[in-house]
Parts: C-alpha cells; sequence; structure tokens
C-alpha cells in the first residue's frame, strides 16, 4: 500500500470524493479535485498510471468529420482543449507529457478510399473549421519522404492537421506529480464492493463512506457497477503495441502514421510505437503474441526507420469499450452519489480530462 502525504492511519474515512480506479480518467478526476480543494481518497487495485493508460502508444485521432453528432463534438473538444491542459500540468510539475499536434497520414490503397477521404476533407472544412484552423487533404505527392514508403499508397496520401500524440507515460507521471500531497492515493488494494450510498468496502477489510464517489476503473467498472447500475453496459477489448529504438532516432515532428488499423507514433525521445490490435476475446490480460508480430511486420513494411530498429518493448492491455462506444459519465446510486467515468474505446486519452469535469459537475464538487 502506497500512501501519499498521509499515514494510514490518518486515512481519511469520509472524504469528499473517493475515485476508483487510477488510470488516466481517474488521474484527471483526481487533478480536478485537488484545483476544486477536495478532500480525497484514490484507491488503485494495482499502480496509478497503469491499466489500459500505462501503455506506449498515445494517439489522440478525431473521428471522421461526418455525420456529425454530440459524441463527435465532445471529442473535439477534448482534442483542442488537451494541448493547453498538458502545457498547464508541464507548468506546474516541470515535467514533460511528450505531447505534439503533429497530425495524421493516412496512405491510399485504391480509388475508394481516396475518394472517401476527399468527402472527409470536405466535412473537416465543415465541422472542424468552426473551432480552429484544420483540415483534411488529399495529396498526390508524399509529405513525410523517409517516414512512410511510398509503395504503402497506390493512390496518394490523406494528411490531416488536427490529430496530435501523447505519452501515456509521460502524461501518467505528470498527474502523478501534480496530485502529490493533495490527494491521498492508496495503490495495491483493491475496491470490492460499493453501495448505494458510495460507500467504499476495500479488498482489506477498510471502509470509506465518501460524500461522492467517481468509478474509474476502466473495464473493471462494468463489472464493479452490475448490481448497482444495471443499465451500464461494456466490455474489456485487449489491444497490443510495441516500442521501437531505431538506430537513428526517428524525428519526432513526423505524423502518426494510421493504415488499416494499425498506428504508428514518433515520440519525443527518438523512439517508435506501433500498436494496435482489437481482440474480444481474450484470456491472459498481459500477454502478447502473433498478433502483435503481425502488427510489428506491418508497421516495417511501410514504415522504413523501423525495418532494422530493434523491438525494446511488447505491451498489452484491456481498454473499456461501453456498449454505444462512447465515454460514460452518468450518476447512479442514492442520490447520484456514485458517478462512473469509462468507456471512451480508442479515443480516451484525448477526452480524459473533459470527462474528469463531467464527473465533477454531475458529483456537485466542481
Ligand atoms: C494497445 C492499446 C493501445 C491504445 N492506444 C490508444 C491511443 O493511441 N489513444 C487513445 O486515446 N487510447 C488508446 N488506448 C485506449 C486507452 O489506453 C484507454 O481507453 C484508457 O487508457 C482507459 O483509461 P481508464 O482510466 O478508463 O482505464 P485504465 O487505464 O484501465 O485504468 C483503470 C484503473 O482502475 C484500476 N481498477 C480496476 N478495478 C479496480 C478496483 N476494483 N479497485 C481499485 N482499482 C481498480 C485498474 O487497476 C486500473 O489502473 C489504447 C489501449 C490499448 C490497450
Amino acid at each position: 500500500m502506497t500512501v501519499f502525504s498521509r499515514s494510514v492511519e490518518d486515512l481519511p474515512r469520509r472524504p469528499d470524493l473517493a475515485i476508483v480506479g487510477g488510470g488516466i480518467v481517474g488521474l484527471w478526476c483526481a487533478e480536478r479535485a485537488v484545483r476544486a480543494g477536495l478532500s480525497t481518497v484514490l484507491v488503485e487495485a494495482e499502480r496509478i498510471g497503469g491499466g489500459a493508460s500505462g501503455g506506449v502508444v498515445g494517439a489522440l485521432m478525431p473521428h471522421q468529420p461526418v455525420n456529425w453528432s454530440a459524441k463527435k463534438q465532445f471529442q473535439l473538444d477534448g482534442l483542442l482543449s488537451l494541448g493547453d491542459e498538458v502545457a498547464a500540468l508541464e507548468a506546474a510539475t516541470g515535467l514533460g507529457c511528450g505531447y505534439r499536434r503533429a497530425g495524421r497520414l493516412i496512405p491510399l490503397k485504391d480509388q475508394s478510399q481516396r475518394e472517401r477521404n476527399e468527402s472527409w476533407g470536405a466535412g473537416a472544412a465543415e465541422c472542424w473549421a468552426r473551432r480552429g484552423d484544420f483540415a483534411w487533404q488529399v495529396l498526390d505527392g508524399n509529405p513525410a519522404h523517409g517516414w512512410l514508403a511510398e509503395e504503402a499508397a497506390a493512390s496518394g496520401f490523406a494528411l490531416e492537421t488536427l490529430s496530435a500524440r501523447i505519452s501515456p507515460r509521460l502524461l501518467g507521471a505528470a498527474l502523478k506529480a501534480r496530485i502529490e500531497g493533495g490527494v491521498t492515493v492508496i495503490e495495491g488494494v483493491r475496491v470490492a464492493d460499493i453501495s448505494r450510498d458510495g460507500g467504499l468496502r476495500l479488498g482489506d477489510g477498510a471502509a470509506i463512506r465518501p460524500g461522492r464517489t467517481i468509478v474509474a476503473a476502466g473495464y473493471q467498472s462494468f463489472g464493479l457497477l452490475a448490481a448497482l447500475a444495471p443499465s451500464l453496459k461494456g466490455q474489456g477489448v485487449k489491444g497490443q503495441a510495441a516500442l521501437f529504438r531505431p538506430l537513428r532516432p526517428a524525428d519526432p515532428s513526423m505524423p502518426v502514421i494510421f493504415d488499416e488499423g494499425v498506428y504508428i507514433i514518433a515520440h519525443d525521445d527518438g523512439t517508435v510505437a506501433v500498436g494496435s490490435t482489437s481482440e474480444n476475446d481474450w484470456q491472459d490480460a498481459s500477454s502478447t503474441d502473433g498478433r502483435l508480430n503481425a502488427v510489428i511486420e506491418r508497421a516495417r513494411a511501410i514504415c522504413p526507420v523501423l525495418r532494422d530498429a530493434p523491438v525494446i518493448e511488447r505491451w498489452a492491455g484491456v481498454r473499456p469499450k461501453s456498449d454505444t462506444r462512447h465515454p460514460v459519465v452518468e450518476a447512479h446510486g442514492d442520490s447520484g452519489r456514485v458517478i462512473v467515468a469509462t468507456g471512451g474505446f480508442k479515443i480516451t486519452l484525448a477526452v480524459a480530462h473533459l470527462m474528469a469535469d463531467r464527473a465533477l459537475a454531475l458529483a456537485g464538487l466542481n
């Protein structure tokens, strides 16, 4: 058990707020709680900054700008505001988060893919232009020569300028530093049960009776709240990733490559992350296997700097996916005292700070 800032004996039993889970959503909730001056306890079964949020990829990519919806607007708001949020976090902690609005490059395989991307260009002009100077263009020439292989793009290149990337681990470390001293963090202890009034029973037998409880336990939120919030439906989807260290550090200004479900990201430290697979049926949350090998081979085929680069890490995690595929932030329990914040599927790193704002608003705490 790790407790920041107080001894275990001083653990507040009746804090304003309890947060269950210290992945990216729980950490942003804790950051908001610090800002609001709340007495807060965060309980994490393993270690904070881990879970699905402890990986290496970190793409911040928009949905396609067509069939505009509240979900797409929420994500656009997240993508547009995250840079300032990260800058403030970096200033407060002195720690970098590896954020850059690098854009995204998509190799186009055939004419129909090209036409779809041209239509998204028109959609971007309509949906994104209201909030920023971002575009989705189709190009004949390769804008990232040497980074994306020409032969991967028989019908040209799509480049959109809204996408960004971040280092999930550096972001987690900065948020951890930001909340240290302001939040009581208990690591290595599982919340076993949550009552309708938000009371927590911990795996070690201790009880906490907070004013409000936010459940940000990733995919495990669905099981934890099955009795209390039967309308909350979702599952865990496994993904796998690898980290390369190219012989010459990769240029960190390169756009995120996105090709048929494979992401390739050049990070600030010269490493390159690739991922992922989407596995609905899985047994072991943390093992990697031949599906990751296939992703690595695909990445090597389309990104020349990876061809002779060693893989320095293989990683797997399980991401939460609500049945609607939307981020879920909603209140349950007596008088809405239990708020769940989970389920953003592939986009959570871009919207977790906004999910935290909503969660605290639902709790009446911001
Ligand atoms: C390979 C891979 C690549 C990905 N790439 C991207 C990407 O490029 N961009 C993007 O935006 N997203 C990406 N994602 C998805 C993203 O990582 C997740 O959606 C996000 O991290 C989920 O954050 P979370 O805080 O909801 O859950 P988690 O990060 O899983 O955190 C939940 C925490 O709750 C804890 N917990 C669970 N149960 C309990 C309990 N009973 N008591 C106490 N603690 C508990 C867990 O230990 C965990 O630490 C990727 C995921 C994977 C697996």
